[in-house]
């Protein structure tokens, strides 16, 4: 089979820390894996998989809308292709943030506060179980978002207090938390290479 192509959405953000997770986890498969960085339009409809990754939603959404990349990130998910989104990638993938400077992609039916965990405490890390995962992930929070609603086709992946921290709407798997500052790349796993094996 051919290459798989992994976008790594960089127009502000963790980017490196993605990209080194992708190519993590694309080593433990047999599977030949591209990682490319996504900073202008027309990159995304040949990839197969895609991270948006944590940063400042305010200015990714603002990016994301001047480049025109958002409404290829909307087609891919239409298309049913995968997408890890992680923190203020969350917070963009989500249908509102309520905030209006966030323009909101809409691909993940959940509102998120923004900075919910950060009002209280800045960052912190727990072990969290993970549905799908055996063992528990170590989540580091940094001015995390949370979840507040999610719509009926939502699943909840992790609760932190009884609030969403993970979830996962249909192709699209979004973490409140980094799981791209960790060494465990069960989570790019799980989003990105499981969906697409599945099909394969
Ligand atoms: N709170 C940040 C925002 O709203 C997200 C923080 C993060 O991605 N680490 O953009």
């Amino acid at each position: 089979m051919g290459e798989r192509r992994i976008g790594v959405v960089a127009v502000q953000g963790n980017v490196s820390e993605h990209v080194a997770a992708i190519e993590r986890a694309a080593a433990a498969t047999t599977d030949a894996v591209s990682v490319v960085e996504i900073r202008e339009a027309g990159i995304v409809p040949d990839c197969d998989a895609l991270a948006l990754p944590g940063g400042e939603s305010t200015t990714i959404s603002r990016l994301l809308g001047s480049e025109g990349i958002d409404e290829e990130i909307i087609a891919h998910v239409e298309a049913g292709k995968p997408v890890l989104a992680t923190c203020a990638g969350l917070i963009v993938a989500s249908r509102d943030a309520r905030d209006a400077r966030v323009d909101t992609l809409g691909v993940v039916d959940a509102a998120v506060d923004r900075n919910a965990f950060g009002r209280q405490v800045d960052s912190f890390e727990a072990p969290l179980d993970v549905a799908g995962l055996d063992e528990p992930f170590h989540a580091v929070f940094i001015r995390a978002p949370v979840v507040d609603d999610v719509g009926p086709g939502v699943t909840v992946l992790a609760t932190v207090e009884d609030r969403p921290v993970a979830i996962r709407d249909g192709p699209v798997v979004a973490t409140a938390f980094h799981p791209e500052l960790t060494d465990d790349d069960r989570l790019h796993r799980l989003a990105l290479f499981d969906p697409l094996e599945a099909t394969a």
